[in-house]
């Protein structure tokens, strides 16, 4: 049964995990989820799960992180239309890969801002309404690129880790709130991220214990268990799905 008066938040929800989070997020809470530029993606994801029986209400709004003016906008629009999120994932990102001698400054600047500083201009927007429900979910989506290197990722791994610290030392202020915070970090996930890396597939299963990547909705059963009343007494913690990748 759909939990009332209750939405979610998911930021780059019209490809890949972000895609299974509001399909599979959208049965039991109302949606809304963010993108830069698949607008057609966008509208068939919605038009899609509208159309569906027993499913939430879904909207997408076209809204890029990285710029604090529209965040702000959207998180404004969106109190005054539907009141203050159950949950905020934090799931936008980008991989802008280049071995560390040829890292450009744009795709230095070009992750972090999306993925670090796009976190934060969502989070600054509806923390201050979240913390007054006095109960709430938010989620960061990092990786594991945060907690082992890897090779062509300095930027994206710089970014995945700053997301966990950003994440203890927020779960730190908001517990008092009785506002949980907590980090994911998969592993290969099948989207168009890891599409990218089509050829070295092959070699990069030999490393994984389960020997496949995730699929999405296998990131949605975590989502959905650290939304959920069962965890409530979790916060500040980071939860690997990686096949055993880092073992
Ligand atoms: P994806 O298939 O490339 O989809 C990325 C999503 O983020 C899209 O909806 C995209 O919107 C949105 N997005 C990107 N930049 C944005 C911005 N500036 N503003 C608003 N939306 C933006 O990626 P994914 O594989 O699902 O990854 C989702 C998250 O999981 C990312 O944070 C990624 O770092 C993390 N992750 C993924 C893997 C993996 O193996 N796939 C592993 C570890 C962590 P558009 O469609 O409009 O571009």
């Amino acid at each position: 049964m759909r939990k009332k008066n209750r939405w979610v938040l998911v930021t780059g929800g019209s490809r890949g995990i972000g895609k299974a989070l509001v399909t599979n997020l959208s049965r039991d809470y109302d949606m809304v989820f963010t993108y830069a530029n698949s607008e057609e993606k966008a509208q068939a994801l919605t038009n899609n799960i509208n159309a569906m029986k027993d499913h939430g209400n879904v909207i997408a709004e076209k809204c890029d992180v990285r710029d604090i003016d529209c965040t702000k906008a959207l998180c404004s629009q969106l109190i005054d239309k539907l009141g203050t999120p159950y949950g905020i994932i934090c799931n936008a990102g980008i991989t802008r890969d280049n071995i560390f001698l040829k890292m450009s400054p744009e795709n230095w600047y070009g992750v972090i801002d999306n993925n670090l500083n796009g976190t934060f201009g969502i989070l600054h927007h509806m923390v201050p309404h979240i913390i007054q429900e006095k109960c709430g979910s938010i989620i960061f989506m990092s990786s594991i690129a945060a907690i082992k290197g890897v090779i062509g990722q300095t930027n994206y791994s710089a970014s995945k880790a700053a997301m966990l610290g950003f994440s203890r030392s927020l779960a730190q202020e908001l517990s008092r709130f009785k506002i949980t915070v907590n980090a994911i970090l998969p592993g290969f996930v099948e989207t168009d991220m890891t599409d990218l890396l089509s050829e070295q597939k092959k070699d990069i299963i030999k490393t994984i214990p389960l020997r496949r990547f995730a699929d999405p909705v296998e990131i949605y059963y975590l989502v959905d268990y650290l939304l959920s009343d069962k965890s409530r007494y979790i916060t500040g913690q980071e939860f690997v799905i990686d096949g055993g990748l880092t073992i």
